[in-house]
């Protein structure tokens, strides 16, 4: 009931529901906010309302606005309880999000030494996804990072 207080359908955007309580700024990390910040999208974000799944939750509503695939499997790799959904003119499709076998250029290796940190060497990040380990490493120094840390880890775009 107070869910629907809250939550106001939309005729066209993505809506990424069940994000654990509080995680919601995590998750705008790891989007193309630049794109969404210089255009005539709407972000709407709601923290810890009731979830009959998971008592809480967070919710990021983007009106007018498709994230990108890539993004929708980044985001459940990190919070797997997230669904993600496109809507479409009031039709709501549910996106079946993969894990991605790499990561290229969106996460920072958190080895400082690690080349793909050097300013002189413009390479880009590689990790590969080692699902059973809930973690990502890096292919160039081979740190692992988990998951959960991913989300602080994301290379900030202009504007962002
Ligand atoms: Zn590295």
């Amino acid at each position: 009931m107070e869910e629907h207080l809250l939550v106001r359908k939309i005729d066209m955007g993505t809506v990424i529901d069940h994000i654990p309580p509080w995680k919601a700024e995590n998750v705008l990390r790891l989007l193309e906010l630049d794109k969404i910040k210089r255009s005539e999208y709407s972000l709407i974000v709601l923290h810890n309302v009731p979830s009959r799944k998971y008592g809480r939750k967070d919710m990021i509503k983007i009106y007018r606005h498709h994230i990108s695939h890539d993004e929708a499997d980044i985001i459940c790799l990190v919070y797997p309880t997230i669904t993600v959904n496109y809507i479409r003119d009031w039709r709501v499709e549910k996106y079946k999000p993969k894990i991605p076998e790499k990561i290229v250029g969106r996460i920072r290796c958190p080895e400082p030494t690690c080349i793909s940190n050097s300013p002189r060497e413009p390479i880009k990040s590689r990790f590969r996804v080692i699902g059973e380990l809930r973690a990502i490493q890096c292919e160039y120094c081979d740190t692992m990072v988990e998951f959960e840390r991913m989300a602080d880890l994301v290379i900030r775009r202009e504007g962002s």
